[in-house]
């Protein structure tokens, strides 16, 4: 079975239409499809909906923005339930606060010459709830400021750099609860990702086991290669089980397609043992 259990639609910052994307993961070959945007819900009931037309089995998902010791991580739920009310107000209330970042980045690029970049990104925000510096790198792309999203983030948005705006998401301890008490798996998004030492790494793990998370993504196309076996080690040391899943954002943004990563190492406990 091939699982892809990360992947964003136009709810958030992916470029394709919940449908569309199942629609490309089907096409990816992609058996069991986890929809999962950043601090936003509403693309689930279009995404299962396709599924259940292409006999494609669906889990819903999320990705929460956590702020833990300055560093931004991302924790992915899987199996939430998409009615549970301290999920729908956490997740309101980490929304809540994107679009006055918007401004304040917006503002860091008008004192450095660049104007009009908060019109530019809301225009390609198909949910302006949901603002992202992912907006801000394709409205750069598109008026010749940089060549690519990749050189948006290591020129301006990216941490340190000129448009970068330090911002404080969610705790740990409340995103995982909003998770696990709508009956869903926490898992820690792209874990080789992050600017944190091994020593911090480890620390986070603790905290995120003792929070009640369960999984770290192990095979993610956030990851090099080389990483899968670190985090599959990561996974046994801390008994997590392991998650697989492309990060998809759109074609031309993402390394990798829906459903194209190669199998979890052996050696991991599949996180879907625990939903299945
Ligand atoms: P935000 O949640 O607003 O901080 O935006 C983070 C999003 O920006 C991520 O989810 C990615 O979609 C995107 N992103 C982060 N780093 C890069 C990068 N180096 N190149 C392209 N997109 C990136
Ligand atoms: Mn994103
Ligand atoms: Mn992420
Ligand atoms: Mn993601």
């Amino acid at each position: 079975m091939n699982y892809d259990l990360h992947c964003h639609s136009t709810a958030s910052d992916g470029l394709f239409a919940p449908g569309e994307l199942v629609d490309a993961a089907r096409r990816g070959g992609v058996n069991v499809l986890a929809l999962t945007d950043h601090d936003e819900l509403s693309g689930l009931a279009e995404a299962r909906q396709a599924c259940d037309a292409h006999g494609l089995r669906f889990i819903n998902g999320v990705e929460i923005s956590v702020t833990w010791e300055d560093e931004t991580i991302h924790i992915v739920g899987l199996g939430i339930d998409p009615e549970n009310p301290q999920l729908l107000a956490g997740l309101q209330q980490v929304r809540g606060s994107r679009l006055g970042r918007a401004e304040a980045i917006a503002a860091r690029f008008d004192s450095i010459g660049i104007s009009g970049t908060l019109q530019g990104a809301l225009s390609l925000a198909a949910n302006p709830a949901v603002i992202s510096r992912a907006h801000f790198a394709r409205h750069l792309v598109s008026a010749g400021h940089t060549r690519d999203a990749d050189s948006a983030f290591k020129l301006y948005l990216g941490s340190g750099k000129p448009a970068y705006v330090p911002h404080h998401w969610s705790h740990l301890e409340h995103a995982v609860r909003w998770i696990t008490g709508s009956g869903g798996v926490a898992v820690v998004a792209h874990p080789g990702r992050y600017r944190l030492s091994d020593q911090a790494l480890r620390r986070f793990f603790g905290e995120f086991r003792d929070a009640g998370g369960r999984a770290l993504e192990v095979v993610t196309g956030s990851h090099q290669p080389s990483q899968y076996a670190t985090f599959a080690r990561f996974a046994r040391d801390f008994g997590f089980h392991g998650s697989r899943g492309s990060d998809f954002h759109g074609v031309g943004e993402s390394r990798i397609g829906l459903g194209q990563l190669p199998p979890l190492p052996d050696s991991v406990r599949p996180v879907w043992d625990l939903f299945d």
